[in-house]
């Protein structure tokens, strides 16, 4: 798999996970906001049990006391609003199982009036324990935990109110009948200590604010005397002397509305406190997907951005490279500037050409040229005859090759030592350099033999050049030997001729030339 196809891989990769991130993200603020919508419609249960409550309160009180009365209008209008608070508590869409049919038949009970009255009143109770046990589970239910102790400190209260209703209803029912049996009592005293135990953990929980509110709101005759009244048969044990039944009913109910109406300030404040903390909960979920969004997308563009920019840079380098691969040539350079990995690479790449190139030129050096005499060698002369008859059979202009060899160099070797052999023919191939044109191509033939090819000349100029050159080495001293002759075979080029041709008929010549007693020039 290429590179570029991995790196797209990555990315999909990448892209998948970030994308999955955002939608666990999503998720957890769907989740959230379903929990939070949950809380928000819990709390307001809770306000409707609170309510409903409050008004089965009053309907066991006013029943309780009617037992003994005639059919009141008090205990219509009560049932009327119960019906009410029952109605606002099923559209909220909690149902409590049998609590309709146990409040008819409580009711018809109640109007047949051979009921038991503390039956009934225990029924209204158990009744009433199903609300409050209802807006219990409400309370715990998962996500309330939001404006905890509003609510800790709310349920205190609605079980206070709970214990002084049933202190209503209990002693409503015991004034009605003049004595309180000892059971009637024992639990009199109880709820008062019950009372009182609720309205310390209210008070611990409550807010400074609801304290205030508490603090104004449970205040007046009414409440102290109630207050009074409870503290006093918990004390004494007895029903209080001359409290006639529509009194205690009445202050009773004025102590439990105030409490009553306490709580419809703490559910206020709960709902406040709630909506606050869920639209910072919200803000801050927000805030956490638009972060995560953000991240998501400054990672995904700048991934982009490094791995176009990276794959572009990879792909210049590598056509370059091919390019140079390709056309093998070693004297390019690639683009090397970025100070990144490609450009490392891309230095490394050109160091190679470097060597690559040296490489190349010492090999051509060295094939091209006598190492003896620094002149061309044989090799490179049938190169460069080859590419010059080719030109020559194209435009018929003429070419001549002059062979020439030292003579008697033996003999040199021989008395003066191959070194200075060596000396001579290097210092011979220097005097020849100097006085041949530049266009005129002079290359060691092997041994003490040298050929020169005459780009532009015929014959005549050619063994003029010769003799030129013969007179030139003749007349020199050379180091360690003195005089050193040569002899010279000149040949015209023609069409028809190779190099083995031409280079047989100029060597006919030397051989001539040789004969004819050395140091001289002859052509063929
Ligand atoms: P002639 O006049 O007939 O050419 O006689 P010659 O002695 O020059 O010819 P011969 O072919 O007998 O000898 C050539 C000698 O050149 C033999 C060989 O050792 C010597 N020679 C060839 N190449 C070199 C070289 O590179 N250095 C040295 N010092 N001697 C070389
Ligand atoms: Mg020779
Ligand atoms: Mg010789």
């Amino acid at each position: 798999m290429s590179l570029r196809r991995k790196i797209m891989l990555l990315g999909l990769v990448a892209i998948a996970g970030m994308c999955l991130a955002l939608w666990l993200q999503y998720m957890s603020y769907v989740g959230q906001s379903r929990s939070i919508e949950a809380v928000a419609r819990n709390v307001k249960t809770v306000g409707s049990l609170s309510h409903a409550t409050h008004q089965l309160q009053k309907e066991r009180g006013l029943t309780t006391i009617n037992l003994a009365k005639a059919n009141s209008q008090a205990i219509t209008e009560q049932i009327r609003q119960t019906d009410a608070a029952l109605a606002r508590l099923a559209a909220t869409g909690v149902h409590i199982d049998g609590l309709d049919n146990t409040l008819l038949q409580l009711r018809a009970a109640a109007r047949t009036r051979g009921a038991e009255q503390l039956a009934i009143r225990d029924d209204y109770t158990k009744l009433l324990q199903g609300l409050i046990d209802e807006m219990n589970q409400m309370i715990s239910a998962p996500g309330m935990n939001i404006a905890k102790a509003n609510i800790s400190a709310h349920t205190h209260l609605v079980a206070a109110k709970e214990y002084l209703g049933q202190t209503r209803a209990s002693l409503g029912y015991a004034i009605d009948l003049k004595h309180a049996e000892d059971q009637v009592m024992r639990s009199l005293i109880r709820l008062k200590s019950l009372y009182d135990e609720e309205l310390r953990k209210f008070e611990l929980e409550a807010s400074p604010a609801l304290h205030e509110i508490f603090g104004t709101q449970f205040a007046g005759l009414e409440v102290a005397k109630t207050m009074d009244i409870m503290a006093q048969i918990a004390a004494t044990g007895k029903l209080p002397p001359a409290l006639d039944v529509q009194t205690w009913w009445s202050m009773a109910t004025t102590a439990i509305d105030r409490l009553n109406l306490i709580e419809d300030h703490s559910l206020k404040m709960i709902e406040q406190h709630a909506e606050s903390e869920l639209a910072q909960l919200q803000r801050g979920m927000h805030l956490r997907a638009l972060t995560t969004l953000a991240i998501c997308f400054a990672v995904l563009v700048l991934a982009v951005s490094a791995t176009v920019t990276l794959l572009r840079a990879l792909e210049r380098a590598l056509t370059s490279m091919e390019i140079i691969a390709s056309s093998q040539d070693f004297r390019s350079r690639i683009p090397a500037d970025s100070p990144d990995e490609i450009g490392r690479m891309s230095r490394s790449f050109n160091q190679l050409l470097d060597i690559a190139e040296r490489l190349l030129k010492d090999k051509d050096f060295l094939a091209t040229t006598d190492s003896l005499t620094g002149i061309n060698n044989r090799w490179r002369f049938s190169k460069v005859f080859g590419e010059e008859a080719e030109m020559k059979r194209r435009s018929k202009a003429p070419m001549a090759l002059v062979l020439f060899d030292v003579d008697h160099f033996k003999h040199i070797n021989d008395t003066a030592g191959h070194l200075v052999g060596d000396e001579v023919l290097k210092a011979l191939t220097s005097l020849v350099k100097r006085e041949i044109r530049a266009t005129e191509f002079f290359a060691r033939w092997g041994g003490e033999e040298f050929v020169l090819l005459l780009r532009d000349d015929g014959c005549e100029a050619a063994i003029a050049v010769a003799e030129k050159l013969r007179n030139l080495i003749a007349s020199q001293d050379f180091p360690g030997v003195g005089k050193v002759t040569c002899s010279f075979g000149v040949t015209a080029w023609q069409q028809d001729d190779s190099e083995t041709s031409l280079v047989a008929r100029a060597d006919k010549a030397l051989f001539e030339a040789k004969k004819g007693g050395r140091n001289q020039v002859k052509h063929a």
